[in-house]
């Protein structure tokens, strides 16, 4: 039986952009990973990547997603230099339950750039 953290959420909004049911601006297709703009940014430049599998968060990964979650950070790096971050710098950050803000779940990172960021806790 598949668990359930595995199966795509039809109430999930990032399953549904995955799915191509809820439109997204999608600047990079992994595979096993979608990078799409923040549709509310909070920074000049603002990327969501995120595994297509849905997991709820980063306390859902298991050991068998950990190639999957290594390309995730990986690509997250390919998409801040295509995004033209290098230079500038940039956060790559992961909310993870209620504490830290998290709206969505399903696993995401963020990538944060394009003007000066500020300390971590702002
Ligand atoms: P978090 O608070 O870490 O769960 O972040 C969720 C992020 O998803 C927020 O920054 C939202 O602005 C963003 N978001 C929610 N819905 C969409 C959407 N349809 N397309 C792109 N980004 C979204
Ligand atoms: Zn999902």
């Amino acid at each position: 039986m598949e668990d359930e953290a595995d199966t795509p959420q039809a109430e999930c909004i990032f399953c549904q952009i995955v799915a191509g049911t809820t439109q997204a601006d999608v600047l990079f297709d992994g595979g096993d990973t979608l990078f799409f703009r923040d549709i509310s940014p909070k920074a000049a430049v603002h990327i969501v990547g995120i595994p297509k599998k849905h997991l709820a968060s980063l306390d859902a990964v298991v050991a068998d997603d950990q190639a999957m979650l290594g390309k995730l950070l990986h690509d997250c790096a390919d998409v801040a230099t295509t995004a033209g971050l290098v230079e500038g710098g940039y956060r790559v950050l992961t909310n993870v339950g209620s504490d830290a803000g998290q709206e969505v779940n399903h696993l995401h990172f963020h990538i944060l750039g394009g003007e000066p960021l500020g300390p971590l806790r702002c």
